[in-house]
C-alpha cells in the first residue's frame, strides 16, 4: 500500500512537471514538444561551403523552431531534444557513413562540457545511431566564436585542434551541431588531414542562414 501511495506521488509529480513544461519550439504549455514543432524538426537538408571550399551538408536551418530547440538542448539541459534532432541529423549523416568510416565530433570546450555534463555533437551522433570517435581535442584555449566575423573566426580557431592518433588514410566524417561560417570544420579537417586521415564529409545538424553561403 505504501509503495502504491509512493508511486502515485511520483505520478503526480511527473504530471505536475509536465503541466509546468512548455514546448521547446513554441512555448505551448503542458508539453515538451508539440506535434507541429516535432514536424518542424524534420530534416530539410541544405548545402553550404566553408571558407576553404569544403562542402558542408546540414539537416536544418538554424532558425525558428529548430534554433529554439537546439538552444534548449545546448543551454537548458533538455537532452530529450537530442532524439528528434538526432533523427534529423541521421538523414544527412547516414548516407556518408560506411562501416569503416570514423564519425568524429567537433571537440567541445572543457568549460562547456563541465557546464552541461554532456557533449552536444557526441550526443547528437549517438541519437543518429552512429558511434562518435573523439579523435579531436582542443589544444589551446579557444575564444567563444559568437560575435566574431568570418575572418576573425578563422583566425580564432586556426591551430587550435589536435588529433589523438594517426589516421593511415582512414575515412572521416566530421560532425558539428551548428555551422556558421564553417571555419571550425576547416580547422578540424586541417588537423585530421595532417594526422593522415581523409575527410570525406562535413555534416552539421543546423546551418545559420546568414553566413558562408548556407541557405
Ligand atoms: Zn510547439
Amino acid at each position: 500500500m505504501r509503495k502504491r501511495a509512493h508511486l502515485l506521488g511520483i505520478g503526480a509529480e511527473i504530471a505536475a512537471l509536465l503541466l509546468a513544461a512548455t514546448c521547446a519550439g513554441c512555448e505551448e504549455p503542458a508539453t515538451l514538444l508539440c506535434p507541429p514543432c516535432e514536424e518542424a524538426l524534420r530534416a530539410a537538408p541544405r548545402l553550404g561551403v566553408t571558407p576553404r571550399g569544403m562542402p558542408v551538408r546540414a539537416a536544418l536551418p538554424f532558425e525558428g523552431v529548430a534554433a529554439r530547440c537546439i538552444r534548449r538542448l545546448k543551454g537548458d539541459g533538455e537532452t530529450f531534444l537530442a532524439r528528434p534532432l538526432g533523427t534529423a541529423l541521421a538523414t544527412v549523416l547516414a548516407p556518408v557513413v560506411r562501416p569503416t568510416t570514423w564519425v568524429v565530433p567537433v571537440p567541445t570546450a572543457r568549460s562547456a562540457y563541465r557546464r552541461r555534463g554532456y557533449r552536444v555533437p557526441d550526443l547528437l551522433i549517438r541519437r543518429a545511431h552512429a558511434e562518435p570517435q573523439r579523435l579531436l581535442s582542443l589544444a589551446a584555449r579557444t575564444e567563444d566564436q559568437r560575435g566574431l566575423d568570418m575572418r576573425a573566426r578563422e583566425a580564432n580557431v586556426r591551430g587550435t585542434m589536435r588529433v589523438r592518433r594517426s589516421g593511415e588514410g582512414a575515412e572521416v566524417v566530421v560532425v558539428d551541431d551548428v555551422v556558421t561560417t564553417g571555419a571550425t570544420f576547416d580547422e578540424a579537417a586541417r588537423a585530421l588531414e595532417s594526422a593522415g586521415f581523409r575527410v570525406v564529409a562535413a555534416i552539421a545538424l543546423a546551418a545559420t542562414p546568414r553566413h558562408g553561403g548556407f541557405g
